[in-house]
């Protein structure tokens, strides 16, 4: 099996992903996250959210996933957004065509001016704009006045509060405005697993500053993101790459963007976006909405309209990045001491979705399972999350475990009821430590860096 399908299988199975819809048939591009999913996903969010709101000018909001017509006018949404759309006249199926010409589909084979489909070698319409945006109505009538749109990014939202902010907040510049919250994209091809979505979680910044610390800014936050994967989360440096957006990659809004790719075992593409968007927004925003958007200076008693720089990630693309990365096989000694094949994510033990799992070595043993259960519970009552396990052998315990990425297992043992102490067993050495229940919280409060 290739690793790319090791990930998936492993991600079904153990319950961090499952197919949306499945027993109907599944819908592309929509993915549940089973409970393993999302306590991943929620370390993520909740290590961005500690990494930004250390800054002291970073504002946290929440605004609508329904937006109306007008605000993705102003944006250049309704106008800009879309893929170039070719379909196959005898399959019927779909391409964009910056996919087709980009090889992703081998090489497209050209008969009479034409090119014909990759899949049935059918002929292909000419492209048309298909835009990306889920159109819906608000209110009981059908009519273009209600006419609204889930969001394809959060951004508006934060663009439309940015009075709101100065006046409550008192903001000053460089200042930032957060959102973490779901976004919307109808996507023609939705593929890769969890990479290409149609319904995704996003964690933007747009972080206001005036327009000639454009550069300064826009550099400062490339590299405080980049690091944030690396320190943070503990992704491998060789597996990250910065990719300067070319001028035709560049979004409607931008001046400049630099991409933090991860090498997926597909190909190497985009988790996050840091975008320098000018000022583009909030001056759309004046001019469709006629409110005064503008910041007035203290220092040079002059308005200006801020530039904004833009640091965007997707928690999902983020999640699937993660689990590339932890992705190892080995060979480790059963209990017999014969060599064994396991599976075993190696997160970085504060990012892991399951921190220590405690057992009983033996599930018939009553004195065994209570004082376990004692101990699930001291570590249960802090912030580590911990799971209880009593079925199957030790060895098979350990290898759950392992699979799934926890970094510490603990056994209660006879001599548990003898002295108090505990065996600790490290994931990625499997080397096992006694530690005494005393002890036991300072212990892996200690190794888990929280
Ligand atoms: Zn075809």
């Amino acid at each position: 099996m290739e690793k790319l399908e090791k990930i998936i299988n492993l991600a079904e199975r153990r319950g961090f992903v499952f197919k949306s819809y499945e027993i109907y048939g599944g819908v592309g591009g929509f993915y549940d996250f089973g409970p393993l999913g999302v306590l991943l996903k929620n370390k993520i969010k909740e290590l961005w959210l500690k990494d930004i709101l250390n800054m002291p000018n970073i504002y946290l909001i929440e605004t609508p996933i329904i937006g109306p017509r007008v605000l993705y006018e102003a944006s250049g949404h309704i106008e800009n957004f879309y893929d170039r759309l070719v379909e196959c006249k005898s399959c019927h199926k779909r391409f964009r065509e910056d996919h087709l010409l980009k090889g992703e589909y081998g090489e497209i084979e050209i008969k009479d001016n034409k090119a014909l489909c990759p899949l049935c070698k059918g002929e292909l319409t000419e492209a048309r704009n298909f835009n990306l945006m889920f159109k819906t109505f608000v209110g009981p009538v059908e009519e273009l006045a209600s006419e609204s749109y889930l969001r394809p990014e959060t951004a508006q939202g934060i663009f439309v509060n940015f009075k709101n902010i100065l006046n409550s907040m008192r903001a000053k510049l460089p200042f930032g405005i957060a959102q973490i919250g779901k976004s919307f994209r109808n996507e023609i091809t939705p593929k890769n697993f969890i990479f290409r979505i149609r319904e995704f979680e996003q964690m933007e910044i747009e972080f206001f500053v005036r327009p000639e610390e454009d550069e300064i800014w826009f550099n400062f936050w490339v590299e405080k993101r980049f690091k944030w994967y690396t320190d943070i989360l503990g992704i491998k440096k060789e597996n990250l790459v910065k990719h300067i957006q070319s001028e035709d990659e560049l979004a409607h809004y931008a001046k400049k963007a630099i991409d933090i790719y991860y090498r997926f075992p597909f190909k190497e593409d985009e988790i996050e976006g840091i975008a320098n968007r000018t000022d583009y927004d909030l001056k759309r925003h004046m001019e469709f909405s006629k409110e005064d958007l503008t910041y007035f200076d203290e220092k040079t008693k002059t308005k200006l309209i801020p530039y904004v720089i833009e640091p965007s990630a997707g928690v999902e693309r983020i999640l699937f990045a993660l689990l590339c990365d932890a992705y190892d096989e080995d060979e480790v000694p059963n209990e017999k001491g014969k060599l064994e094949k396991r599976t075993v994510l190696r997160f970085k033990p504060a990012i892991a979705p399951v921190q220590v799992a405690v057992f009983p070595l033996l599930s018939n043993r009553k004195p065994l399972i209570e004082k376990a259960k004692e101990v699930f519970g001291i570590i249960n009552n802090s912030s580590i999350i911990v799971i209880y396990d009593e079925t199957g052998s030790i060895g098979k315990r350990y290898r759950r475990q392992d699979e799934i990425g926890t970094p510490f297992c603990i056994t209660i043992d006879f001599q548990t009821l003898e002295d108090n102490t505990v065996t600790v067993r490290d994931r990625d050495t499997t080397k096992q430590e006694r530690i005494s229940i005393n002890e036991i919280l300072d212990y892996l409060k200690d190794k888990l860096k929280i």
